[in-house]
């Protein structure tokens, strides 16, 4: 099968251009610059007016399979994803089982190889009693290591120094890189407990932010910066919420091992926010203040931050309801990323090249994956392709994901994601959406 992408505005690598792309079953084999490539198609997409794009790769995910298919499933938010641009992801740990053991890794590939529209990998996720797990993992399938530092999510909670010492230790001898979550719990339990006894048991989402603290993050951040450069262990730093926290980036060292995240809800909210959004946004760590935001988009600007993510994460909507200590903390994202970052690059907070390393060519780049997150001859056709000044509002109908709600709700975007293309297959085509192809097991160098 041979296809063809003509007339778009390509961007790649930093360059924007006017070109085509021939696809070639599921590999890019063209890029042409100045002709049109002859030949005869079985498929052919004109893509004049609109931007041609690798597809996004998501690096942090929670699809909730197995054991919570009642708020989202490896199929449909899988598909919510390919109608957003996003053609991989790495999806997280705290599953139920979580992805804690090889058999519960094993168990996850075998779902998304049955369901799963788009490429995918999962992170192993450290606990404090299965570090040696982490010698028999095979590096040219999982991205690496998950770790909660001091965050509550079950007993994947690693608390105790000595076993953060293996964890990083190990890892780096096995050449995989820690993705953490950090936010000390020690903080956030005396914040919660004071704030519960001032305000009662469940202080309103105002709060949030004070309980799940700056300081919370900081000090966590900091201890996994320290680890890092100790064992010399490549880290990134997922979805940080503080304009603190990029001054770790200044420690001697840490640019050779750490690289840092920022999710969407960090980029797009503040605390401000809460009043008419409720609890809907909220989600760990807590959205900060405006400060802390302006700083973070500053950053995605100017390279501090390197990749963005989306902490996709449903919940049902009854569950969104209370306040700090009631609502659950999550929200869906993946299906709107790519155009609400394309809105940021609309306002001037980052130019679309950025946007494209942010959003493709970095997660690839950081986490090593093979063939894939540029727009190359010989890679994998994954590729996304939007529509300026196309506006649409996101309402009920458009959701894909199971929840069936969206912190978004309401809101018009002015950019479209027309066609969606994995493994040189169209999966999304205007709005029409081929639900028989699967995606491929990601491999990572
Ligand atoms: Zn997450």
């Amino acid at each position: 099968m041979r296809k063809l992408i003509s007339n778009g505005t390509i961007v790649n690598e930093g360059r924007t251009f006017k070109g085509n792309i021939v696809i070639e079953n599921d590999r890019i084999i063209e890029i042409s610059e100045h002709t049109t490539p002859r030949g005869t198609y079985d498929e052919c997409v004109d893509a004049t007016g609109c931007f041609v794009l690798p597809g996004v790769i998501d690096a942090h995910v929670h699809f909730r399979e197995p054991g919570m298919e009642e708020k989202a499933d490896i199929e449909s938010e899988t598909r919510a994803a390919a109608y957003g641009g996003v053609t991989s992801y790495f999806e997280m740990p705290n599953t139920s089982p979580q992805t804690t053991s090889i058999e519960a890794l094993n168990d996850k590939f075998q779902r998304a190889s049955r369901s799963s529209h788009i490429n995918y990998s999962f992170f192993f996720g450290a606990t404090n009693a299965n570090c040696e797990l982490i010698r028999h993992l095979d590096v040219h399938s999982v991205p690496g290591v998950k770790l909660f530092m001091g965050s509550s999510t079950g007993n994947m909670l690693v608390d105790r120094l000595g076993v953060l010492d293996e964890i990083f230790a190990t890892s780096a001898a096995v050449g995989l890189p820690i993705m953490t979550h950090c936010e000390d719990s020690n903080i956030i339990n005396a914040n919660m407990k004071a704030a519960k006894e001032r305000y009662g048991d469940d202080p309103d989402l105002t709060l949030h932010h004070k309980i799940r603290s700056e300081e919370a993050c900081y000090r966590s951040s900091a201890l996994a910066v320290d680890l890092a450069l100790k064992h010399k262990t490549q880290l990134h730093i997922a979805h940080l919420s503080t304009a603190r926290e990029l001054e770790l980036l200044n420690v001697p060292n840490a640019k050779h091992y750490v690289t840092l995240e920022a999710v969407i809800a960090h980029l797009l909210f503040t605390n401000d926010d809460y009043t008419t959004l409720g609890g809907l946004i909220k989600c760990n760590p807590s959205i900060k203040t405006l400060a802390d935001r302006t700083e973070l988009r500053k950053a995605l600007a100017d390279g501090r931050i390197s990749t963005i993510g989306t902490d996709h994460a449903p919940h049902l909507l009854a569950q969104k309801q209370g306040g700090a200590a009631k609502a659950t903390s999550g929200m869906p994202m993946i299906q709107f990323s790519l155009v609400a970052i394309l809105e940021l690059v609309d306002k001037g907070v980052l130019t679309i090249e950025r946007m494209v390393e942010l959003m493709a060519h970095a997660p690839a780049h950081r986490f090593q994956v093979n063939e894939r997150g540029f727009l190359r001859p010989n890679y994998k056709a994954d590729i996304a392709i939007v529509r300026p000044n196309s506006p649409w509002q996101v309402t009920e109908d458009i959701i894909q994901s199971k929840c069936k709600w969206s912190p978004l709700q309401g809101h018009c975007f002015n950019w479209k994601v027309e066609h969606t293309f994995c493994n040189g297959v169209h999966l999304l085509n205007k709005d029409v959406f081929n639900a028989t192809p699967r995606g491929e097991k990601l491999s990572f160098r």
